[in-house]
C-alpha cells in the first residue's frame, strides 16, 4: 500500500485534516516526529496499529521501515508537526520512496506559523503595511544560503517568522534589528496552539531578554513587523466602493475607487 506523509498540525489534536485524521484511524503503521508531534494525535489511531516514534531513528532506517510495511500491504502514515513541505526533512524520504518504487502522497497540514499568527489575533498581510510574508530560520547546522542571511531579508521590513532559532534568539533577533530597526515590533510564541501556549510581545530592542526572562528555549516562533500593532488601511476586497466578480461596488467615492 502507499505512504502517507501526514501534516500532524501545529499542537492541538483538533487542528489535524479530517484526511489526515482517518488516514492515522485506518494505519497499520505510524512513524511520528516524537520531538513536536503532540502525542495526543495517536490517540486517533487503532490499537492494533504499530506506532513508532522516528526520533532516535536515521533515515535509512525510517526508509526501511516504511518500505518493507507498504510491502506488506500495509498503509502507512509518516506524521510530521506542522506543514510537512516546511523543515520536515521529507524530500529525501519521498526520493528515497520513489527510488524504491513505493508509492506516497502527501496530506498538508496547519503549519505552526498559522497558529502563531491566530495567537497573536493578527494579520500577516495588511494593505498598507505589507502584503509579504517571510518564512525563514536562522543558520545553525543546517546553512543558510548567502542571499538570505538575516540582515539582508529584514531589510524589505516584510512580516517576518522565524522558525528554528529559539536557541539562538539573541544572535537572530541582533541581525534582524539591523535590517528593521530595533523599534520594530516582535513577538514570541512559544508551542501556538498547546494548552501551555505562551505569547510574548515587545520590540526588537527587548524581546531577546523578555523571552530569556519567561526560559523559553525551544518550540517557538518569533514574528516581526509592523503587522503586530500598525494602523493600516482596510482592503478593497470588501470595499462598497470596489467592485470585483461577485458584488458590484455600491460607492464610488472610497479609497478604493479606480477614478
Ligand atoms: N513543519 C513544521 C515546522 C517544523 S520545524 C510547521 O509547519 O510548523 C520545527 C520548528 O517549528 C520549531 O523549532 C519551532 O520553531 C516551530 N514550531 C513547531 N510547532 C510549533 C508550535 N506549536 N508553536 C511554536 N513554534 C512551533
Amino acid at each position: 500500500m502507499k505512504v502517507y506523509f501526514v501534516g500532524a498540525g501545529p499542537g492541538d489534536p483538533d487542528l489535524i485534516t479530517v484526511k489526515g485524521q482517518k488516514l492515522l484511524a485506518a494505519a497499520d503503521l505510524i512513524i511520528y516526529t516524537g520531538s513536536l508531534v503532540n502525542p495526543a494525535l495517536l490517540a486517533y489511531t487503532r490499537p492494533q496499529a504499530r506506532i513508532l516514534n522516528s526520533a532516535g531513528m536515521t533515515l535509512e532506517e525510517i526508509l526501511e521501515l516504511m518500505v518493507a510495511a507498504a510491502g506488506r500491504g500495509e498503509l502507512v502514515v509518516r506524521l510530521h508537526t506542522g506543514d510537512p513541505s516546511l523543515y520536515g526533512a521529507i524530500q529525501e524520504q519521498m526520493d528515497g520512496l520513489a527510488r524504491r518504487g513505493v508509492p506516497f502522497e502527501i496530506v498538508p497540514g496547519v503549519s505552526s506559523f498559522a497558529a502563531a499568527a491566530a495567537a497573536v489575533r493578527r494579520e500577516f498581510t495588511l494593505p498598507g503595511v505589507s502584503q509579504t510574508l517571510i518564512l525563514t530560520r536562522r543558520g545553525g547546522r543546517t546553512p543558510v544560503p548567502p542571499g538570505e542571511n538575516l540582515v539582508e531579508l529584514a531589510r524589505h521590513r516584510a512580516s517576518l517568522c522565524l522558525f528554528l532559532s529559539a536557541q539562538s534568539l539573541g544572535q537572530a533577533v541582533a541581525e534582524l534589528a539591523l535590517g528593521y530597526g530595533p523599534a520594530t515590533p516582535a513577538a514570541l510564541v512559544y508551542k501556538a496552539s498547546w494548552p501551555e501556549e505562551k505569547v510574548i510581545r515587545g520590540t526588537l530592542a527587548d524581546i531577546t531578554e523578555q523571552t530569556a526572562a519567561a526560559g523559553i528555549e525551544r518550540t517557538a516562533l518569533l514574528l516581526v513587523g509592523d503587522f503586530l500593532v500598525a494602523p493600516y488601511r482596510r482592503s478593497c476586497l470588501y470595499d462598497p466602493s470596489f467592485d470585483h466578480g461577485f458584488r458590484e461596488k455600491r460607492d464610488g467615492s472610497g479609497d478604493c475607487s479606480p477614478d
